[in-house]
């Protein structure tokens, strides 16, 4: 656990969360600021800061990210319609909280190229 995570903590039960889904490797919360009509972000325990800081001993959590994040747009029905699922690198790409999340958003439709 990093001190000083957001995200750390939100997986500690420190901070308050509308928690969606639980193990104990994975967190999915409601998104506070909710951006579509679904907006769930899927978490790691570990403390990973970004996308480009992941290692190949990654790859099966990484895999139970996506899977979570699929099962939650299966609960919600939105996968006929279609979803988006986002990680954000760094300040161009708009990051603000520097552990690894995955967004998912749904609900509504979205434009392509993201601004
Ligand atoms: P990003 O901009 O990709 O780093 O995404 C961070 C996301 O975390 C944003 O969509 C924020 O609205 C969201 N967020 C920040 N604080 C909280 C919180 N306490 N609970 C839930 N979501 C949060
Ligand atoms: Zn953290």
């Amino acid at each position: 656990m990093a001190e000083d995570c957001l995200f750390c903590k939100i997986f500690a039960r420190e901070i308050p969360a509308k928690e969606v889904f639980r193990d104990e490797e994975i967190v999915a919360f409601e998104d506070i600021r909710p951006v579509a009509p679904t907006h769930v972000l899927v978490i790691p325990k570990e403390h990973i800061p970004t996308v480009h800081d992941l290692l190949p001993a990654h790859a099966p959590m990484l895999l139970r990210m996506f899977q979570v994040a699929n099962q939650i747009a299966d609960e919600r029905k939105i996968d006929r319609d279609g979803y988006r699922l986002v990680m954000n690198k760094g300040p161009q790409a708009g990051q603000t909280v520097y552990h690894l999340h995955l967004h998912l958003l749904g609900g509504r439709a979205m434009a392509w190229p993201p601004g």
